[in-house]
């Protein structure tokens, strides 16, 4: 290639540029089945690749603790105005940096050191800043989890109930990372309302099915919704977080400046970009057809003999079983990926291995299916899945090559 044609990174920085454009070329030639994973449209990258992160903007538009922040304020008013219509939502903070941001936000603004919490148990599918020990909502916090039934899967309300009873918590955390059937918000706030305490709903995996009316909303049960902005959603990697007027300023405060400093300006420009995707029609049929890709992925996987954690999915994804063909996560994950499939292990409820080798596998399909995979593709991944889980050495060439085609197939990112 010759210098006229190169970028100013390529020409500026060769190894970076190289890194960038390996992983270009890896998410264009991999079947991407991680669940909380998508990809953004080429307005949103270059929102996201623009001057706006030249901009220090400390404090919301209209009151700045900087000059010049007129330009940046407009960007900020889109993204705000954009998501309170997208979710029927009172305020709207988009500033948070990532989904744990905005988490922390919440504890900051509710609980106090020492507070006791309910989150759902890590090991039943909630989310490590729901109060894991090792995050600070469990160092700050005395974390009272709750989690699923043994027999269905499914949350365990009463199980919840009688703990908040028990514990008197502060703050009732909702929401997961991977729990495939819908939750029921009117449970937890009845549980909420019972035991004085606030509710947060965390809606980071599902929140595009929630804009779309595809999944019930939070926003009218909740305190505080919060939500990452890059997973169903498919907007930029960052966070946000929802609520009434009655909390927007104690929240707002929480925050910045109680967790954050400047806000990420060209990330906000891009996240008002996605919400403005996503309050067009074409954005409910592309949540729709993740819905039917799931529940295809679902049948081609019970029907060659898969188990899945709940017998099945309402969203986005599902939990896979491995236990009947004796792999682990961990193994499958890796045989997976060396046939362009890449996906994460997973704990199950109440799994026997430990959490790095794991029974299960956690399939999405929000990503996939923004590259324009149907239900029959899906049905042919079922089938690789099937195939790596069975028959593996002899095997692995012709999946890897299946999957490759299924990828050229459906072109993403493509110069034009
Ligand atoms: C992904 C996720 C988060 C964390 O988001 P980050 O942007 O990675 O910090 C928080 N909560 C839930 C339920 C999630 O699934």
């Amino acid at each position: 290639m010759t210098d006229k044609h190169q970028t100013p990174l390529a020409a500026s920085d060769p190894e970076a540029a190289r890194a960038i454009a390996s992983e270009l070329s890896r998410q264009q030639r991999h079947i991407e089945l991680i669940a909380s994973e998508n990809f953004v449209s080429q307005a949103c990258l270059e929102a996201m690749g623009s001057c706006l992160t030249n901009k220090y903007a400390e404090g919301y538009p209209g009151k700045r603790y900087y000059g010049g922040c007129e330009c940046v304020d407009i960007a900020e008013e889109l993204a705000r105005e954009r998501a309170k219509k997208l979710f029927d939502a009172p305020h709207a903070n988009v500033q948070p940096h990532s989904g744990a941001q905005a988490n922390a936000a919440v504890y900051l603004a509710f609980c106090k050191p020492g507070d006791t919490i309910m989150g759902m148990s890590l090991a039943h599918g909630g989310h490590l800043t729901h109060g894991s020990p090792v995050t600070m909502s469990g160092i700050y916090h005395n974390v009272v989890p709750y989690g699923v039934r043994e027999d269905t899967h499914l949350i365990d309300y009463d199980e919840l109930r009688q703990k908040a009873r028990d514990c008197r918590p502060r703050l009732i955390v909702c929401g997961a990372s991977a729990y495939p059937r819908v939750i029921d918000f009117a449970a937890f706030a009845s549980v909420a309302r019972e035991v004085g305490a606030n509710l947060m709903v965390d809606m980071a995996h599902i929140a595009g099915l929630v804009a779309t009316g595809l999944h019930p909303s939070p926003v009218p049960y909740a305190d505080v919704v919060t939500t990452t902005t890059h997973k169903t959603l498919r907007g930029p990697r960052g966070g946000m977080f929802l609520c009434s007027e009655e909390h927007a300023k104690v929240m707002d405060k929480a925050l910045f400046p109680g967790t954050q400093g400047g806000p990420l300006m060209h990330i906000i420009a891009a996240k008002a970009v996605a919400f403005g995707e996503a309050l067009r029609p074409e954005f409910k049929v592309y949540q729709q057809k993740t819905l039917s890709n799931a529940r295809a992925l679902a049948e081609g996987l019970l029907s060659r003999g898969f188990r899945l954690i709940s017998g099945g999915t309402d969203n986005h994804l599902m939990l896979v079983d491995l236990r009947p063909f004796d792999i682990t996560g961990k193994e499958m994950e890796a045989r997976l990926g060396e046939c362009n499939i890449t996906v994460n292990k997973n704990a199950i409820p109440f799994d026997p291995q430990k959490p790095f080798v794991t029974s299960g596998l956690r399939l999405g399909t929000p990503a996939m299916t923004t590259r324009g995979f149907d239900e029959s593709d899906m049905d042919a991944v079922a089938e690789l899945i099937f195939l790596a889980a069975t028959d593996f050495d002899a095997q692995k060439d012709k999946i890897k090559a299946a999957a490759t085609e299924l990828c050229a197939a459906h072109p993403i990112y493509e110069r034009r």
